[in-house]
């Protein structure tokens, strides 16, 4: 992709200083009531993501990642423990547009044109015209749309209706990132290049961010740390830092480099821990894919 990357516009309004956390969280539960009795979504989560850092969250379906980014985005509350965004409570975090959202609908909105769709925070947020143009310009550069600025919704494919709803995200200049499987829907070749797209804008944008997904690869390619959950209720059982050959860079090639290859392995090996006899004594047979994890 030959996107062109505006230089020095894209850092956050509100650089965050290196010594508060993106995102801390200190023992944090979850406890959903619900007419069938209590369900234990999350129990004693600590966990502190540096700013800048990229970290996902990687686990059985029902562990509870959705709920713990729902946390962290103020969309819910834990029953548990302390939670801050950037040394704040996560509602005040929200109330300063500390943070982006981006899930696996990209969730636009079929009336507006790309361009409006991507201004609508800056809209709701009071902001003028002309400052809204610009930013849109320059956020439809950095996802490599800048010919779709008029098109719909319906007239993009799902990659590049994702690569809207991240520019979107990025639009208030968030310096963190909460994003929900949001490659789930796309075919894997678009998927790979929205990693590498991914990549290269957070580089740019210096945002953390929080990163759910079910794909191994896809949490290796893009992590500094994978945190690996546990079946309900969900626990972190390990977390693996990622160290790749060539550091930060993320080249194409590094998909097939014995680096990349080694910390699937690790993720898969943390994944599979309790539910697979590794050891070869005649027990379970090791699968693929670590059971409840979704194949895809
Ligand atoms: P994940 O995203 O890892 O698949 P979720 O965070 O969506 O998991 O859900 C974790 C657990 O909490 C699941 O058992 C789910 O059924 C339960 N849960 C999530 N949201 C609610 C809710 N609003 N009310 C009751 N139970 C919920
Ligand atoms: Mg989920």
């Amino acid at each position: 992709m030959s996107t062109q990357i505006p230089t020095g516009t894209l850092a956050p309004a509100r650089p965050a200083t290196g010594l508060t956390p993106a995102v801390e969280a200190r023992g944090v539960g979850k406890v959903f009531t619900t007419r069938a009795g209590a369900v234990t979504a999350l129990e004693n989560i600590s966990l502190s993501i540096a700013p800048g850092e990229f970290v996902s969250l990687i686990g059985p379906s029902g562990c509870g990642k959705s709920t713990l980014l729902r946390l962290i985005a103020d969309l819910d509350a834990p029953t548990s423990g302390e939670l801050s965004v950037f040394g704040k409570a996560p509602r005040v975090a929200r109330e300063n547009q500390d943070y982006g959202i981006a899930f696996q609908q990209a969730g636009l909105l079929p009336w507006r044109t790309v361009r409006a769709n991507i201004e609508l925070p800056l809209e709701l947020h009071g902001v003028g015209r002309a400052g809204r143009a610009a930013r849109a310009t320059e956020l439809l550069e950095l996802v490599g749309l800048p010919d779709f600025a008029g098109h719909f919704p319906h007239q993009l494919s799902g990659g590049m209706q994702q690569r809207v709803a991240i520019a979107r995200a990025l639009a208030e200049q968030p310096s963190l990132l909460l994003m929900d499987e949001p490659f789930g829907a796309l075919d894997e070749m678009t998927r790979e290049r929205m990693q590498t797209e991914l990549v290269r804008i957070c580089q740019e944008s210096q945002a953390a961010v929080v990163f759910v997904t079910h794909s191994i690869p896809e949490a290796v390619f893009l992590s500094d740390r994978v945190v690996v959950m546990s079946p309900r209720p969900g626990r972190i059982r390990q977390v693996v830092p990622i160290t790749l050959a060539g550091g930060a860079e993320r080249s194409e090639e590094l998909r097939e480099d014995t680096s990349f290859f080694a910390a699937v392995t690790e993720v898969r090996e943390a994944l599979h821990e309790g539910h697979v006899d590794r050891g070869g004594s005649g027990g379970t047979a090791p699968t693929s894919t670590p059971r409840g994890v979704d194949a895809r």
